[in-house]
């Protein structure tokens, strides 16, 4: 880290602003274009907190792309490396119930099936991440304070709030069987009191990718087709955001699917 002065200032007045904050941690997964960036934050004032970001050495900006500078990402690696020594066990968190199945509506992605919210008490806010390696499939997200949590085709996905959601169930008894199955295996990491070891690496592969991509081949990617796509994926040449299609409500499972396993590549 800098140990000049100016330089120090320059930082701290860039991540002083929240939405700059917002970019920061935006380009954490690779690179993005300024359009991608323009989705999150305020079109008009972009190229302002760019600019003070890049004058701080923050990031580099090369055409339409932005990414973290070198500075950049060893800052963002020692601000985790800082929160991760803050919140280190469950001495704080509460036993949890989930409250009350608030809500049963068809998954916009298939609708044979159901999607089903519902909440939990205490929220998880603060712990949350900390479960990350409690479910063999997981992807907790800084951004959204969210732990998205794949089994087969059901994705949940538990909020800091403690909102939870449930999609891709049969029905709903089995959603509140996976409701039941979490419960437990918070609370048993709870009652232990220790944050579970750092989980191992699962392994993904191509096919996996590949199958929950749109595979239209429409190549908005810039690639060939989903297979061209999924081989970049598979290699960290390309992020998700690439695949615009994604964004779309039918593809909103395939999504978050993709999000999870891309964090085990
Ligand atoms: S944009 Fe998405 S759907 Fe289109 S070719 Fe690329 S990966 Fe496939």
């Amino acid at each position: 880290m800098s140990e000049n002065p100016n330089e120090t200032k320059l930082v701290n007045f860039a991540m002083a602003n929240s939405i700059r904050r917002k970019i920061i941690n935006f380009l954490a997964d690779g690179y993005r274009s300024t359009g991608e960036i323009g989705e999150i934050v305020e079109k008009a004032t972009l190229g302002f907190h760019l600019k003070i970001l890049k004058d701080a050495g923050l990031i580099e900006l090369e055409e339409e792309t932005v990414k973290l500078s070198e500075y950049g990402t060893n800052f963002l690696k020692g601000k985790k490396e800082k929160n991760a020594e803050e919140i280190t066990d469950f001495s704080q968190a509460k036993p949890i119930e989930i409250a009350r199945v608030k809500q049963v509506l068809p998954c916009i992605a298939d609708s044979s099936k159901l999607r089903v919210s519902a909440n939990m008490t205490p929220p998880l806010s603060g712990v949350l991440k900390l479960l990350e390696p409690l479910f063999p499939r997981s992807n907790y997200s800084d951004r959204k304070d969210s732990l998205i949590i794949q089994k087969g085709e059901i994705i949940t996905t538990v909020y800091g709030s403690g909102k939870v959601s449930i999609r891709m169930v049969e029905n709903e008894d089995e959603a509140k069987e996976e409701l039941e199955r979490l419960k437990s295996i918070i609370n048993e990491a709870i009652a232990k009191g220790e944050a579970p070891a750092p989980r191992e690496k699962a392994k993904v592969d191509l096919i996996e990718i590949y199958k929950y991509l749109p595979q239209t081949n429409c190549g908005k990617c810039g690639e060939q087709g989903c297979y061209s796509f999924a081989i970049k994926l598979m290699a960290r040449q390309v992020t998700l955001e690439r695949c615009t299609l994604l964004k779309e409500p039918e593809y909103a499972s395939k999504q978050e699917h993709l999000q999870v396993l891309t964090s085990y590549i």
